[in-house]
């Protein structure tokens, strides 16, 4: 028996996840072996490789061509241009690049220099804006994937998981990571699917292994877990993507699904299964889940754990399945485990623990438990502290009176390093109608106690609950700001209407009225609905924006809020909260734009361009397209424009000021090229010199060329001076 366990893009490359290690050591415990894919690890390595940015290259390039050989270019149309042009300039920076930037962000030492790290990721970052421009509209980064155009409709999905035009996954899939798994001949094929960011890649994966193998295609994890009713009624999912889904808790069903399968057995008898039996979509019962103490350590064999993208590996750990508290409005993380709790025996965690340091060399652990109790977490670090653990680790707690001073230094002992906790709101009045079961003394109280203890407090929040006025929304945000010593970075959003959310199943009780669901878009997970009291979301929106706007804009230290959380630790495990503050303290200093370049430039002088501008003669005015703002069609004239790929400046030039630029090629010197204009245009050298020189000055100001043989030394310029559009 052959099965394959699949983790399909997109989700964060940064560590593992850990549904398919835990479902894998269970099927090992029972005795069946099984090979784990992390497709999505794979395909972050294929995107951040510079021979596929090198092809992502060519086809921005190609799709570029097509509008520029047009005669007219539609309002829609427009903007493709824009991106394509400025996409080709900077995939070629890219590629030169791309290689660096991966091995310094696996380089401690380097990972450790804040700008070193700064520039990796936003290389990485940028690295895979080229592959998303050239499937655009879709949108690829390091935390999330969409395509614009997905509506969450089955109809849209259908066709999203065979475009190539717009889905960056099939390529690679056909190329390089379908084969492997088609060679194994499984019997069995598992994808986990637990964001709504996978459903396109996971289900491309599985419409294509259903083509190509004759293996039973099974899908699990919470997201079909939550859309039961969705696939009972579409049989032409299990035609097209899968055999079978399992939902809920996947390790006892999928044991017998493998038993069954094995022993060609009717699938009816497997538990929490949805399948196509004969002509009709079925459904079995629901099983007790295992209990979370019968469960094996995750096994992380197979995994390429040198390819995630950090110095060193943090490996993901639960140690309690479902949430201890269970009664926030506006939450439905339970609902996967059939809202209900259970915690692992503390003596098993800390073994688990020691068992992936000493098997994978792991010190850096991030628990992926919904929160854990003020009890819990002092039986725990009491238990880590008294086997001599040399663990590193973050998790969720909520705002409880048990985080007293000498819990949170306990806690700091044992190695925890990290807190992110659930804060929602500031004001007692909104705390208690979403049921948070926490006050602002408590919030205060343990911001100071953590804190003081050397754990980082990261604080989430979100405005716009319904019935929440401004004022109310205002204290939320002004807690950030004055507590910002002990808030050391936070999260914030607007609320969001969850299926499964208790404001859902009761939007009376909270005032929300006209719940909009949209019967095509079958796999919508939040819903949009309307509010007599309070801030609407559009309101919620504009108020967040100008709130993180502004804080950004007053806290060079802010940046620590978007450092993702295995990055943190890692910080955090090395060096103080203090230190991490210190590091970004770097003041700006706002520099003289205007730079007179007479005393440089002489007739020996040799200028050359840098090397990340680029001049292009193109069929359309791209720089009329950017000031027209995209309003009204535009018909083709021949324009040449000059494209500073680092500060995303396009210059316009005339004919005159390109040949000048032409000629500009590291040999001629400034006297060279002023004697060949003279002669082409048929002018004295006087007119040649005044007006070269005027067309000089006016590049060296705005950064496009420097100076190859001066021998003073060039000041450099604040690259935001400069006329361009
Ligand atoms: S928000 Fe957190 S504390 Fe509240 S029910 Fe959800 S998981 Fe539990």
């Amino acid at each position: 028996m052959k099965t394959v366990l699949i983790f399909p893009p997109q989700w964060s490359p940064l560590q593992p996840y850990l549904s398919i290690p835990s479902l894998s050591a269970y099927l090992e415990m029972h005795g069946y072996s099984v090979v784990q894919k992390d497709l999505n690890i794979e395909s972050y390595d294929i995107f951040l490789s510079p021979e596929h940015i090198l092809s992502m290259k060519q086809k921005i390039k190609e799709r570029f061509e097509l509008l520029d050989n047009k005669e007219r270019l539609s309002v829609k149309e427009q903007e493709k241009f824009v991106a394509f042009f400025m996409g080709m300039s900077k995939a070629s920076r890219i590629h030169e690049c791309i290689s660096e930037a991966m091995t310094l962000i696996k380089n401690e030492d380097n990972f450790y220099n804040i700008n070193d790290y700064n520039k990796s990721m936003n290389t990485i970052n940028e690295a895979l804006s080229i592959t998303s421009l050239a499937y655009f509209p879709t949108n690829l980064s390091l935390f999330s994937f969409t395509i614009d155009n997905f509506d969450y409709s089955i109809s849209e999905l259908f066709k999203a998981t065979i475009d190539e035009e717009i889905n960056p996954y099939i390529q690679i899939y056909k190329d390089n990571l379908l084969k492997p798994i088609v060679n194994l001949k499984p019997d069995l094929v598992c994808i986990s699917i637990i964001g709504t960011e996978q459903i396109i890649p996971g289900l491309t994966i599985a419409r294509l292994l259903k083509l190509e193998t004759d293996s039973h295609i099974n899908i699990g994890g919470s997201i079909f877990s939550r859309l039961v009713d969705v696939l009972l009624s579409r049989k032409e999912l299990f035609t097209t993507f899968f055999d079978s889904v399992i939902t809920l808790e996947g390790e006892k069903p999928l044991l017998e699904l493998v038993k069954h399968i094995e022993n060609k057995k009717d699938l009816k008898s497997v538990p929490n299964l949805i399948f196509l039996d004969g002509e009709s979509v079925c459904k079995t019962d629901i099983s007790r889940p295992e209990r979370i103490d019968n469960l094996p350590t995750p096994s992380f064999e197979g995994f390429p754990l040198d390819k995630y993208l950090s110095p060193l590996l943090v490996l993901p750990y639960l140690s309690s399945r479902g949430c201890y508290f269970n009664k926030c409005a506006f939450c439905d993380h339970s609902y996967i485990y059939g809202n209900r709790y259970d915690p692992r025996d503390i003596k098993k965690v800390v073994d688990d623990l020691n068992k992936l340091t000493n098997k994978y060399g792991c010190h850096h652990f991030t628990f992926s438990d919904e929160c854990i109790s003020p009890s819990r977490f002092d039986k725990l670090s009491d238990e880590l502290i008294n086997t001599k653990s040399t663990i590193f680790a973050n998790a969720d707690i909520r705002f409880e009176k048990g985080f007293t001073s000498e819990l949170c230094n306990k806690i700091y002992n044992s190695g925890f390093r990290v807190f992110y906790i659930g804060m929602e709101s500031a004001n007692n009045r909104v705390l208690s109608f979403m049921n948070k079961g926490i006050d602002k003394d408590s919030i205060l109280n343990i911001i100071s106690n953590s804190s003081s203890a050397g754990i980082w407090n990261h604080v989430f929040y979100f405005l716009g609950f319904p019935t929440e006025t401004e004022t109310e929304a205002e204290e939320t945000l002004d807690i950030l700001i004055s507590k910002k010593d002990q808030i050391h970075s936070s999260g914030g959003s607007t609320f969001l209407l969850g299926k499964d959310s208790k404001v859902a199943h009761n939007p009376k009780k909270y005032s929300v009225k006209n719940i909009k669901i949209d019967q095509k878009k079958d796999l919508e997970l939040w819903y949009n609905y309307d509010i007599d009291v309070g801030l609407s979301n559009e309101m919620a929106q504009r108020l967040l924006s100008s709130f993180k706007e502004q804080i950004e804009k007053d806290n060079c230290d802010y940046c620590w809020s978007s450092i993702p959380r295995e990055h943190l630790l890692i910080y955090l495990s090395r060096y103080r909260v203090s230190d991490l503050k210190d590091m970004i303290k770097i003041p700006y200093i706002k520099q003289d734009p205007r730079i007179y370049y007479n005393d440089y430039l002489n007739d020996n002088a040799i200028l050359y361009m840098h090397k990340h501008l680029a001049v292009h003669t193109i069929n359309f005015d791209i720089t009329e397209l950017i000031n027209n703002k995209f309003n009204s069609p535009i018909v083709s004239e021949l324009t040449n424009v000059v494209y500073n790929e680092k500060s995303k400046k396009i210059f316009k030039i005339n004919n005159s000021a390109k040949k000048v630029i032409d000629l500009l090629d590291n040999v001629n010197t400034v006297g060279d090229v002023i004697n060949k204009i003279a002669i082409n245009y048929g002018i004295s050298l006087k007119e040649a010199r005044i007006k070269c020189n005027r067309l000089f000055t006016e590049l060296l100001n705005n950064d496009i060329v420097g100076i190859a043989n001066s021998t003073g030394s060039i000041p450099r310029l604040d690259p935001t001076f400069g006329r361009s559009t």
